[in-house]
């Protein structure tokens, strides 16, 4: 029999067991009884993950890139000023979804590895009166991670709405929502949340729903729009039926079993274990001659590393090995410097064994390519 492969991309990743199980089962009406109750209990356990007790939750049939819609969608009026914080790939994607909403967007890049300057994001805001600010909290291209707690003081501060992009970051970094003043937390199933590729996770804060209440034009986005999908996100939350849109049954069913595992390991814990996984990561492949694309340990993510191939080798070689070997590791995601470097992906239900076993398979690789 052909041994399965451990699957450390940046997502998706490895899932539990009884994720997979709960995948598994006989699909049920997206109207029963059981599935209401495991539906509300997704809702109610995301705004303690997320720790966000006031916010509203919302499940969609989607990726992440739809959560990132479904933020800009509701929040963007054509002409409103926003600011983006961006620190690889994602950024970028943001500015562009919130342009096609009518978005005048500002752009503040960080060099390569690093993140952007607080004094550089506070002229920004004091210079302009933005609506909102996105970040991403984990940059799955760079490995960055922005610490969100001044980012929420700021939008506190300048009374500007604070989007953080946690597709690579929730349930593996910490992030308490409410208490930093987190206007929008998004994320995915695929990545720290621990469920196949299908759902799109958010959770929005008092005040970004009152900026949705309070717009002048409708959403223009038929499918993301609150009006349809809040009264629904509240009837699951209070155990009635309601249909706006058919739910992926199996996925929340799945998101219902893993979010229950998230809860016992407790958030503390868990994200303990991932900075400690990854910083002992780090220091093993620095150990052997890699260089971190991140510029500082502070803000490196423990959710994923992004390592420069060693100049002695060729990353083509380098990966070919790696790609025969048990361990599936992703490319170079950011643009020019694809072929220079690789990734990493360390999250979820990950363990030292995982992390033994990769650090194996690339010390493989690099002793085979170094001849
Ligand atoms: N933001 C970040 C930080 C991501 O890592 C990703 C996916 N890699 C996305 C957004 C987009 O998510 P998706 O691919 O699920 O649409």
């Amino acid at each position: 029999m052909k041994r399965r492969k451990l699957l450390m991309i940046p997502g998706p990743i490895e899932f539990e067991p009884e994720v997979l199980s709960a995948l598994g089962a006989p699909t049920i009406s997206h109207t029963a009884p059981d599935f209401i109750t495991s539906f509300g209990n997704c809702l109610k356990m995301m705004k303690q993950v997320w720790e966000c007790p006031d916010g509203n939750s919302f499940i969609m049939a989607g990726s992440g890139t739809l959560a990132m819609d479904m933020a800009g969608a509701n929040l963007i009026e054509a002409g409103d000023k926003a600011l983006v914080i961006s620190t690889g790939y994602f950024g970028e994607r943001y500015a562009e979804l919130l342009r096609r909403y009518g978005a005048e967007v500002t752009i503040l890049r960080s060099d390569t590895g690093n993140t952007v300057e607080l004094s550089a994001i506070e002229s920004a805001l004091k210079m302009n009166d933005y609506k909102l600010m996105t970040f991403t909290h984990v940059d799955t291209s760079t490995a960055v991670r922005v610490d969100p707690k001044p980012m929420g003081e700021l939008g506190r501060k300048y009374n500007v709405l604070t989007v953080l992009d946690g597709v690579c970051s929730v349930a593996g970094e910490e992030m308490r929502q409410q208490k930093w003043g987190i206007d929008i937390a998004l994320t995915a199933s695929q990545k720290a949340i621990g469920v196949p590729p299908g759902l799109a996770l958010l959770v929005a804060s008092p005040k970004a729903m009152d900026a949705w209440r309070n717009r002048k034009t409708p959403v223009g986005n038929y499918y993301c729009d609150w009006t349809h999908w809040l009264p629904i996100m509240q009837a699951y939350e209070e155990g009635r039926p309601s249909y706006f849109g058919t739910p992926a049954v199996n996925l929340v069913t799945a998101l219902e079993v893993s979010l229950k595992m998230i809860l016992e390991e407790g958030m503390e814990k868990r994200v303990a274990r991932h900075a400690l996984l990854a910083k002992e990561f780090r220091q093993k492949l620095r150990d052997l001659g890699f260089r971190m694309m991140p510029l500082n340990e502070s803000s490196s993510a423990s959710t994923l590393s992004a390592i420069y191939f060693p100049e002695a080798i060729e990353p083509s070689e380098f990966m070919g090995r790696m790609a025969k070997s048990d361990v599936i590791i992703a490319p170079g995601l950011l643009p020019g410097l694809k072929g220079k470097y690789f990734r990493v992906g360390h999250m979820g239900s990950v363990n030292r064994s995982d992390m033994v076993s990769t650090l194996d398979a690339i010390e493989n690789a690099l002793v085979d390519v170094k001849g």
